[in-house]
């Protein structure tokens, strides 16, 4: 199927102004491209500028001009268009919208979430979108479950990384990880792997997993390292299996090595 493309032009667009759409790449090792609804082709895309973009509409791809002409670049993550007024989308002023410097000639055509900034366009920028109404007849896009890796940065030897949840915009150091059942067998053990002097011990109660320190340990954690006791903390698995693990260490994302 490589190599088919389609040559779209703008609703009342010249025929010299014309958009070169290409089939949705694959997946490779360093870019992900998750998939369409199954059914949907570029056969069912349509060119659009930012402005003429509507609610409902799935947004696959985005023109550029560069150097060479103009190129598409086909979105890794496709979203639905939810067009709205910059600063009136009711994010609370994501690094996007601040940068704004005239709201009137822009569009969010997508608000900030727990992990994401708004998408902010310009009003003149061209998209090729699925519209919402040949979208109505697939099924409806859905968003993968994405992951970052985790490592324990402190205190003591850095150790990990571990597979977890994606960390929300919001996320710090000392909140919890999300990890998997695997993950939290390796955690385990890598933890009394490193032995006693760590401060720290893991074990498994059922499939409850208990972690315990020193007060040494509790003392490294807290501002005054004179004061610390002993404790432990018993993480049970939650509705998915997933062990929700925080406030015990310092938690890092992994840097992933360049593929
Ligand atoms: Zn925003
Ligand atoms: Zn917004």
């Amino acid at each position: 199927m490589s190599g088919v493309t389609r040559t779209l032009t703008l609703p009342g667009g010249g025929r010299d102004d014309r958009y070169v759409m290409t089939e949705r790449p694959q997946s490779t090792p360093t870019e992900t491209y998750h998939p369409l609804p199954q059914g949907l082709t570029i056969d069912d895309v349509v060119v659009r500028t930012a402005y003429e973009v509507k609610p409902g509409d799935i947004v696959v791809a985005q023109f550029g001009e560069t150097r060479f002409g103009r190129r598409v670049s086909h979105l890794s993550l496709p979203y639905l268009a939810h067009p709205q007024s910059p600063h009136r989308c009711g994010c609370e002023r994501c690094d996007e919208c601040d940068d704004l410097d005239d709201e009137s000639r822009h569009v969010c055509l997508a608000p900030s979430d727990a992990y994401d900034d708004c998408v902010v366009l310009h009003v003149g920028d061209v998209l090729a979108v699925v519209p919402a109404l040949v979208a109505a007849r697939f099924p409806p896009l859905t968003r993968p479950v994405e992951v970052d890796r985790f490592v324990i940065e402190g205190p003591g030897a850095p150790q990990g990384p571990y597979e977890g949840l994606r960390a929300p915009r919001t996320w710090g150091p000392w909140d919890r990880v999300s990890i998997s059942p695997e993950a939290a067998v390796q955690l385990a053990e890598d933890l009394n792997a490193r032995g006693a002097e760590s401060g720290l011990t893991a074990e498994w109660k059922a499939d409850w997993l208990v972690i315990s320190w020193s007060a040494r340990y509790r003392g490294m954690l807290s501002a005054d390292r004179r004061y610390g006791a002993a404790g432990r903390e018993v993480i049970e698995p939650d509705a998915e299996g997933r062990y929700r693990i925080g406030r015990l260490w310092r938690w890092g994302l992994h840097d992933e090595p360049s593929a």
